[in-house]
């Protein structure tokens, strides 16, 4: 199952998170979703919950967040947001159209729950980090 392999990595790349930030436990992980990646929505949830069991996201509020598709034309340059089965350029209705966005699944943002004393966290803009417990 392509969504549980996804999954899989989506876990490992927490875990990594959790142990350079001294985390205890993940409690909030948002997750992105190219409409053209391929990926089921339901599939994907039961995936995670399965792929989280005994790990640091095992607790983990789980969120997906959709994209839609963009291209980049390569005839008038115009960068635009298009439909998942149409992604001709809407300006100039040309083919020729590189997909910019629309087919990651990419982790958009993890809160990790840190305990008190533990290492100073360095937080980025796509990661939490909340003290206490
Ligand atoms: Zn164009």
């Amino acid at each position: 199952m392509h969504e549980l392999s996804l999954c899989q990595d989506v876990i490992e790349q927490l875990t990594a998170l959790a142990e350079q930030h001294g985390a205890a436990a993940v409690g909030k992980v948002t997750v992105r979703v190219g409409a053209l990646s391929g990926v089921e929505p339901v599939l994907l949830d039961f995936a995670f919950l399965s792929a989280r069991t005994a790990t640091v996201a095992d607790q983990a509020d789980f969120q997906t967040e959709w994209v839609p598709p963009r291209v980049r034309c390569r005839a008038c340059g115009t960068e635009a947001e298009v439909v998942p089965n149409d992604l001709r350029c809407p300006a100039c209705l040309s083919h020729e159209t590189d997909l910019t966005r629309g087919d990651e699944l990419m982790l958009a943002s993890v809160e990790l729950l840190v305990p008190d004393h533990g290492p100073p966290a360095a937080a980025t803009d796509h990661l939490h980090v909340k003290r206490g417990h």
